[in-house]
């Protein structure tokens, strides 16, 4: 196994790397090369990678030019002519042709399932740059459908209009008077609805704000259609869920853009049993071609804890998997507090707005009792169960360190891997407590989701303000501390291709630039070797899947991405762009971008198969 010390590619230390990717993977004594007398007694390769540049993002982030394959597994890495020598007249050949292959990306928190169904059912708006625009997009879902049906859309972002203000109930209603609208927020912590769904729910002035929850209002006191964080669930109730039908078409869309993207492995966090149902289902048909682990949510009370806990004991305990490391279940998730976006997570000091202004006296609120959620965690762990927590904010980043701390000195128990789900502004004292529970518990474990900056970037940096976001996702730091993360998109919040991750751990530059292209700095920027292991071998790690996935070494699964271009090549601008060619599953090609570029040369020349 890849030792901690060596895991961490520390970017100050750079200039080497850069020739390490000339250097070639030393071949020792590995299982599956023999001297040349002694290969017949191997059986051929099932397929071979040849021709090509391998980022083994193994523990001495080793290149070689070829790899082997047999039985879902790697079997060998090193050089083509060590590489080829395997080979039999009915091993498949993909001649690489000098692009690069890396481990298959893993994104450590994606709502695959629910933002599969986004993709096929709702109205798109993520792409919207004027609030007109989003009124027409609206305007023509409506006329798909039939009076008193709802309309459901996602992705908006006042951070992306150029009016930059909140869509309302006064900007749909005009398109909608004879149907309920509700248009989530890319970040899904908040949305509007126009009059008819505010009339559906009972929502008016008199209605007062439910417990961790915001209606908004406007300065007569009406509300605006805007409803933030609980307040949402008013309307989200009243829409029926998604059919079982919907959900596992909702999946397989997210699978084949996955494949598309050289991504081979997810979390999904935050689902109840009819999604794990349409996991379940489809891995018995055979096409579930992705590994997914799964967040149960917890919910806000004891209650519902146990009964998360519940659903969680009666699977396999991860890294035991259901259809072998296809399906996991994970953990628990819980939500410590709200979204940077609404200006809802909780913080030590009041909210910006427009960057140096002061939204006073709004500096957040937790989403459940703080002391509930201490006893919800301890209630998963000591039943050995792994908790993921929502911490945006830096108050709630800290209790939930300090929680996760507590209950790991009252019963220690290495290997849970603890984590904190978007950890936006740690705290120093956080920082410290990550880091000291790695190292003592296996556990703390931010999982960061470096798009942020991009795709929300012009939201956040508004929000957040000038200090706050300088340290914003300080993935630098991290690697100083010795701290490693699981990179993520929080799809669909931000895009799901894990390469505009991979983009924005180095990058760190917001979509319009609103308030500066960086407002965020690059003083908390990685390198693109580092980034790489974010979202390969250490997102592995918090899906129970690093022994199995995450580097291309001896013994593990052959889960594979082959790219037009060699990430620790290009200029670090151009990492958004990598171009996925071909992506395997345990040896399988589940995507492959030009057919002919494979060379099914399986042979059976003689008529046998
Ligand atoms: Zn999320």
């Amino acid at each position: 196994m890849i030792t901690r010390v060596n895991a961490i590619m520390p970017p100050a230390r750079t200039p080497g790397l850069a020739l390490a990717a000339l250097a070639l993977v030393a071949l020792g004594a590995r299982p599956g090369f023999c001297a040349e007398g002694a290969a017949r007694s191997t059986p051929p390769a099932d397929l071979v990678l040849f021709h090509g540049t391998i980022l083994t993002v193994d523990g001495k982030d080793s290149v070689a030019q070829a790899l082997a394959v047999r039985g879902g597994k790697i079997v060998a890495v090193g050089t083509d002519r060590e590489i080829l020598r395997l080979a039999g007249e009915r091993t498949r050949r993909i001649d690489l042709n000098g692009r690069t292959a890396t481990p298959g990306l893993i994104d450590s928190h994606a709502h695959i399932a629910d933002g599969g169904i986004a993709e096929l059912y709702h109205v798109h708006l993520s792409d919207v740059t004027t609030v007109a625009e989003a009124v027409q997009r609206v305007r023509e879902g409506i006329a798909r459908l039939k009076p008193g049906e709802w309309l459901e859309g996602d992705g908006w972002d006042e951070g992306k209009l150029a009016e930059r203000r909140y869509l309302t109930a006064a900007d749909l209603d005009p398109v909608s008077p004879d149907n309920p609208v509700w248009l989530n927020h890319t970040t899904g912590h908040y949305g509007v609805a126009n009059t008819a769904a505010l009339r559906l729910a009972k929502i008016s002035a008199g209605t007062p704000d439910p417990k961790a929850g915001t209606i908004d209002r406007d300065a007569g006191g009406a509300p605006t259609g805007v409803l933030k964080e609980s307040a949402q669930d008013l309307v989200g109730d009243l829409i029926a869920p998604p059919t079982a039908e919907q959900r596992r078409a909702g999946i397989l869309q997210s699978i084949e853009l996955l494949h598309r993207e050289g991504m081979t492995a997810v979390k999904d966090p935050w689902i109840g049993r009819p999604t794990w149902d349409a996991y379940a289902e489809l891995l018995r048909e055979g096409k579930l071609e992705e590994r997914i682990c799964v967040l149960w949510s917890a919910g806000a009370t004891i209650d519902s804890a146990l009964q998360a806990l519940r659903e969680i004991q009666s699977q396999p305990r991860p890294p035991r998997s259901l259809g072998d490391g296809r399906l996991l279940s994970c953990g628990a998730k819980i939500f410590m507090d709200g979204s940077g976006g609404a200006r809802t997570a909780w913080l030590y000091k009041d909210w910006n707005k427009n960057s140096t202004g002061v939204d006073a006296g709004n500096s957040g609120y937790p989403s459940v009792d703080p002391e509930v959620y201490r006893r919800q965690v301890r209630l998963f762990h000591d039943a050995g169960v792994n908790v993921g927590t929502h911490a945006i904010g830096d108050r709630a980043i800290d209790w939930v360190v300090d929680t996760y701390a507590q209950v790991l000195r009252d019963k220690p128990t290495k290997g849970l891997r603890h984590s904190i789900i978007h950890a936006n502004i740690p705290t120093d004292h956080a920082i410290e407590t990550m880091a000291l529970l790695q190292r003592t518990y296996d556990a703390g474990y931010p999982e960061a989701q470096a798009p942020f900056t991009w795709w929300i970037g012009d939201t956040y940096a508004g929000n957040f303000g000038p200090a706050r976001s300088q340290r914003l996702m300080p993935l630098k730091t991290y690697v100083d501390k010795g701290i490693l993360w699981g990179g993520g998109s929080d799809y669909p919040v931000t895009p799901l291709p894990a390469r505009y991750g991979l983009w924005s751990s180095v990058e760190r530059e917001a979509l319009k630039g609103t308030f500066g292209l960086h407002p965020f700095g690059t003083a908390e920027s990685v390198d693109v070797h580092t980034a790489l292991r974010s979202y390969t071998l250490w997102a592995a790690r918090q899906l129970f899947l690093d022994t199995r996935t995450g580097s291309l070494e001896v013994g593990k699964d052959a889960d594979i991405a082959v790219w037009d271009k060699n990430p620790y090549a290009i200029p670090s601008p151009e990492l958004r762009n990598l171009h996925c060619e071909i992506t395997l599953l345990s040896g399988k090609v589940v995507f492959d971008a030009h057919h002919h570029d494979i060379h099914d040369d399986q042979g059976a020349p003689h008529g046998q198969n």
